[in-house]
């Protein structure tokens, strides 16, 4: 099995999938990381391309607990749109990946970046597969079933799958840990403890299905993008 999980900003897997991508990792899964937006925005006193070369080096780091690999940072923070150069430069990642099953955020997020970033993973995994749109790679035998990650804060999102990451929760929080960039300024811009907003969360979806720990998901409902069997952990 091979995953691709995309996120808009550098530390959003963390938040949302990185438990699953934990236990994908236990069955032997190939672990592919992307995040569409550099996060140069994500600081007080950081000026963005200094941030944006931290938050690489964050991202990378967390990737590496995993042996993942990652790439990302198409576009700044708030200046990503859904268009033909950005829909090629992710139908290039899903074609680096060659993901069986892909993990994105959901279309109703709270925010430009994510919701953005849901709908371009969605056009360009479909395109992917297709010989004729012609790019450095070639295409992906069959258009990837995908799912959509949480929302932040699980507003207006009812999962309709959850995976047990009680196990590997401290994976999920040392990965977290690597972006310290952010733990500072969402303390300061959100009031937000990171660690303790994850937990939470985890420990919500968890109490829904019955174990200490959970991710929620909503698999996308779509011809040719549904397989017989589950396909999360
Ligand atoms: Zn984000």
């Amino acid at each position: 099995m091979r995953v691709l999980a995309v996120g808009a900003h550098p530390d959003d897997l963390e938040l949302l999938c990185a438990g699953t991508l934990a236990r994908f990792k236990a069955q032997g899964a190939e672990i592919f990381m992307a995040y569409l937006c550099t996060g140069d925005k994500g600081h007080f006193e950081i000026p963005g391309p200094e941030l944006a070369e931290m938050r690489k080096k964050e991202a990378a780091e967390s990737a590496k607990v995993l042996e993942a690999q990652i790439r990302g940072g198409i576009a700044p923070d708030l200046e990503l749109y859904h268009n033909a150069e950005t829909v090629g430069a992710v139908i290039d990642l899903v074609r680096w990946a060659r993901p069986d099953l892909i993990l994105t955020h959901a279309p109703n997020d709270y925010m430009v970046d994510h919701y953005t970033t849901s709908q371009i993973v969605v056009a360009a995994s479909f395109t992917a597969s297709l010989p004729n749109y012609q790019s450095e790679l070639p295409a992906i035998p069959q258009v990837p079933a995908l799912f959509f990650m949480d929302t932040l804060g699980g507003f207006n999102f009812q999962p309709t799958e959850y995976v047990d990451i009680t196990e590997v929760m401290e994976t999920k929080e040392k990965m977290l840990l690597c972006h310290q960039s952010q733990y500072k300024w969402l303390w300061e811009h959100d009031k937000i403890d990171y660690v303790e907003f994850m937990r939470k969360l985890a420990a919500f979806r968890g109490l829904q299905c019955g174990v200490p720990y959970a991710e929620g998901f909503q698999q996308y409902l779509v011809f040719g993008r549904v397989r017989p069997q589950r396909l999360l952990p």
